[in-house]
């Protein structure tokens, strides 16, 4: 085997989807990137704050970096629950966000495992994902930008990393330009089912500053009359993708690793005094095993929201 088909096999024993390719990769789609930041294609401001925090080959701890890894590992959507009064309340955690960082630990050292007979090593990369994942054919773009693999839909977590494994480049070329799912052509299900205007109907790019999900995970003031449009989720939004056709059967729900009682509820929501106070330290504990990389504040804050849309609170 090669190292390629090495990878290949260790993915493939996992449920895992890989691909492979040289770090002159990066070049492009950072140049790609900057060009549409020029051109006016993506907003100034969601640029600086969401594509400008790449540092794609710098502080890299391998002295020849040669080959990116990009891996795919599925992942459902979490029930996240607690309790208000009598009622317990459903949230739902969407695809990722739980044990996120873990993730990408998890897999490297996994991989490394499996690579440590050839001695190449290989470590995490910081570098826009999806778009590195597109260019070397392992998802195409759906036209509300998020990634889609057959068999998989848009339910995974892309892992990026970069190794000293050597990359033959003619075996697998990069594609040179970015890929929409073929169904997109057609299709504007998630177009018309967006609230925000995110999803254009002609343009293929994202109007990402206007997707709720950058709202739900920041922790500026989300603005009162923006509704989310997947009230059960408690951070970020499943709308587009749930409804998505390439979808249809593949989103797997699980329940998180914890869940809140009606006390542990109330200091979640800051409702009780915050120090010293045994219901606030479980909560926050259990917050802390769901490995989210967002902060208590926001998932406050989204709680909040979430408890008043469905009239828990007022
Ligand atoms: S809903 Fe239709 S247009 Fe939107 S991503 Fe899915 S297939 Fe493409
Ligand atoms: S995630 Fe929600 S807000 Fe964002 S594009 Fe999809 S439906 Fe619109």
């Amino acid at each position: 085997m090669n190292n390629e088909e090495i990878v290949q096999a260790w993915a493939k024993t996992r449920g895992y989807r890989a691909a492979v390719g040289s770090v002159s990769l990066l070049e492009e789609v950072r140049s790609a990137l900057q060009r549409r930041r020029e051109a006016g294609e993506i907003e100034a401001g969601f640029y600086r704050e969401n594509l400008d925090i790449f540092t794609y080959l710098d502080g890299v701890p391998l002295e020849n970096p040669q080959s990116i890894i990009l891996v795919a590992v599925p992942a459902p959507a979490h029930i996240l629950s607690f309790v208000v009064g009598d009622k317990r309340i459903e949230t739902i955690l969407p695809p990722t966000y739980a044990g996120y960082r873990e993730t990408f630990a998890e897999v490297r050292d996994d991989l490394a495992g499996a690579l440590s007979g050839s001695g190449f090593r290989v470590e995490l990369l910081n570098a826009p994902l999806k778009a590195l994942g597109n260019r070397l054919g392992l998802l195409s773009y759906g036209r509300n930008n998020v990634g889609y693999i057959e068999g998989l839909g848009s339910y995974f977590q892309l892992v990026g990393l970069v190794s000293d494994m050597p990359f033959d480049k003619e075996s697998m070329p990069p594609r040179s330009a970015e890929t929409l799912l073929p169904r997109c052509r057609e299709c504007r299900i998630c177009a018309a089912a967006c609230p925000t205007g995110a999803i254009d109907r002609e343009r293929i790019l994202l109007h990402a500053e206007r997707c709720y999900t950058l709202f739900s995970e920041s922790q500026r003031p989300i603005p009162e009359n923006l509704k989310s449009p997947s009230p059960k989720c408690i951070i970020g939004c499943l709308r587009c993708q749930e409804l998505c056709p390439e979808n249809k059967g593949l989103l797997r729900h699980e329940n998180a690793a914890v869940s809140f009682d009606a006390e542990e509820t109330k200091a979640f929501l800051g409702m009780t005094p915050a120090k010293g106070g045994r219901a606030f330290d479980r909560a926050q504990a259990k917050f802390q095993e769901l490995g989210l990389t967002e902060g208590l504040p926001v998932f406050r804050r989204n709680l909040k929201r979430l408890l008043r849309i469905h009239g828990v609170i007022s």
